[in-house]
């Protein structure tokens, strides 16, 4: 995903510097699928994307259970969810980390702890956003999804 973000022979270091940081870390045993989530977060802007996960889209108010809307590229609180009658029904508490995730520092990454259920619900949210914003499916990303299973695989 890291190369599929950047141009051919062009050096991008701070790309790569996060992407080693954050492989380190897998190595250290730290949760991969949190890492994946949050580097995934933080590329969106490389394929031009930028969405407003932050606050509400209409009143611009923060920290409500938002609920996002592909139509607008953010998310609304409760007063303004009936400005997108198609809104993605998200676990607010899900984009509650998406947000989270956008700017966390990695000396942060050690005390993040999500439980199963939610780590599903981050990678519905994450392949949706990718399919609607990105739109390529990226072999790589197919590559990472599948790690999933894998593990499965190995606790058997
Ligand atoms: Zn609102």
């Amino acid at each position: 995903m890291a190369d599929a973000s950047i141009q051919d022979r062009q050096p991008d270091p701070a790309l790569f510097a996060f992407l080693e940081q954050t492989l380190q870390l897998i190595d250290r045993g730290l949760d991969y699928e949190i890492l994946t989530n949050i580097f995934e977060m933080q590329i969106l802007s490389r394929f031009g994307v930028s969405l407003n996960i932050h606050e509400c889209c209409v009143c611009h108010r923060v920290g409500l259970p938002f609920d996002f809307s592909f139509r607008l590229g953010g998310v609304l609180c409760p007063d303004h969810y009936d400005r997108d009658e198609r809104r993605a029904h998200w676990d607010p508490n899900a984009l509650y980390l998406l947000d989270r995730f956008q700017a966390v520092k990695f000396s942060e990454l050690e005390t993040i702890s999500i439980h199963d259920e939610m780590k599903k619900e981050l990678r519905k949210c994450l392949d949706q956003l990718y399919d609607e914003y990105v739109g390529i499916h990226l072999k790589a990303k197919k590559f990472i999804d599948s790690l999933g299973s894998w593990g499965e695989i190995l606790k058997d």
